[in-house]
């Protein structure tokens, strides 16, 4: 079998080749990403292996379909950037990574809150200045205080567990319930009670119709004074907009963001030498209480590992028209 992937960095060749000795599928790697310009690159492919910023949208769906593709596998857990139902009647098969090490999104998610709390990356400078003044320093225990996780499904469950560590007061909300989470003193609330009682709110849910923008002008006006928002899963639950707004009024006290609305024109690129035109990410950049990071929440080693041989069993079952062991793995 012939893969082609999109997107691809040096680490992923690293980590899929490595993957692939057992396999040996022939794998070829591109770094663009997957759009309308690119299909050109497709030569006798099966497969196309995919990332979160490639679009799977129908018109590219059919072109791929028309190429001899028969099977499309994500590199990771997210799929709102592939038409399903045009994947479904074009008859593709689609696989996805559903749990990757979620302990690798819950503690970048964790590691942004203590950034943001106690502002490790300004002492880090400071210090290495020579200036070893406190002053602008001061953070807040997390020890009691209350942490709202929207979404327990594997990240947002390792995440409340995480939480819970430190002694905080864990809400959740969600759709369906986690008797493990409830075993360990979790409540389950309604959003409305989790927005308006959470010091800091953490997403989790995935991004569908029912979520988007699910962080927005009247659900920030339900939240505590001072808020600290963290979202690690998809740039379009939050709207921006309304966020900036929250941040300029003091309404939201600390912003940390790994996903951005906008990220496929910047994110996994170094731009450090472009003029950025989008006056949203710089407006946000500029509050020192927001942190943004490029999409790393998953970016560990065994991460990488998981993602890069869930991902070649997923092409090896649709190949040998096999039963998955995770029938999560497998959308269509
Ligand atoms: P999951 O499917 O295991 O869990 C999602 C949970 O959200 C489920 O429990 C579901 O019931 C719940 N949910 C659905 N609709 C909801 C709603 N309206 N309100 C509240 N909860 C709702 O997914 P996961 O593996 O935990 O991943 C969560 C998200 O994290 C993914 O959708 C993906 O977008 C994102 N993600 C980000 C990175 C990163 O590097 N930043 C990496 C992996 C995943």
């Amino acid at each position: 079998m012939k893969v082609t992937f999109f997107s691809s960095k040096p680490y992923d060749k690293e980590f899929f080749d490595k993957a692939n000795q057992q396999f040996n599928f022939e794998l070829d790697y591109f770094e663009t990403h997957l759009g309308p310009h690119v299909l050109n690159l497709i030569d006798h492919s099966d497969a196309v292996c995919a990332f979160v910023n490639d679009k799977l949208n129908a018109e590219v769906l059919e072109s791929l379909s028309k190429k001899g593709v028969k099977y499309i596998a994500l590199r990771c857990a997210g799929f709102n950037n592939v038409d399903l139902e045009a994947a479904k009647r074009l008859g593709l098969r689609v696989s996805r990574v559903p749990a990757y090490s979620p302990e690798a999104v819950a503690e970048h998610a964790m590691a942004m809150i203590l950034t943001l709390d106690r502002k490790t990356h300004k002492a880090y400078n400071r210090v290495r200045e020579q200036n070893f003044a406190l002053n602008g320093l001061m953070g807040f225990n997390l020890y009691q205080k209350t942490i709202g996780v929207i979404g327990t499904g594997n990240i947002g469950a390792a995440f409340a567990k995480i939480a819970k560590g430190f002694g905080a007061r864990v809400l959740a909300f969600d759709i369906t319930e986690n008797q493990e989470l409830k075993n360990l003193g979790i409540d389950y609330v309604s959003q409305e009670q989790l927005l308006s009682e959470s010091d800091i709110v953490s997403l989790h849910c995935p991004l569908m119709e029912s979520t988007h923008h699910l962080i927005n002008e009247d659900s920030i006006k339900k939240m505590k004074q001072n808020v600290m928002i963290i979202n690690t899963s998809r740039g379009g639950l939050i709207d921006t907009k309304a966020v900036i707004n929250g941040l300029k009024s003091k309404h939201i006290g600390y912003l940390g963001i790994d996903v951005y609305e906008q990220e496929d024109k910047l994110f996994f690129r170094d731009l450090s030498h472009t003029i950025i035109e989008d006056d949203t990410i710089q407006r946000l950049m500029s509050f020192p209480n927001v942190l943004v990071t490029a999409h790393q929440a998953f970016f560990t080693q065994e991460a990488l590992e998981q993602i890069a041989t869930s991902t070649l069993t997923s092409l090896s079952h649709f190949e040998k028209n096999e039963d998955f062991e995770n029938p999560n793995a497998v959308l269509i």
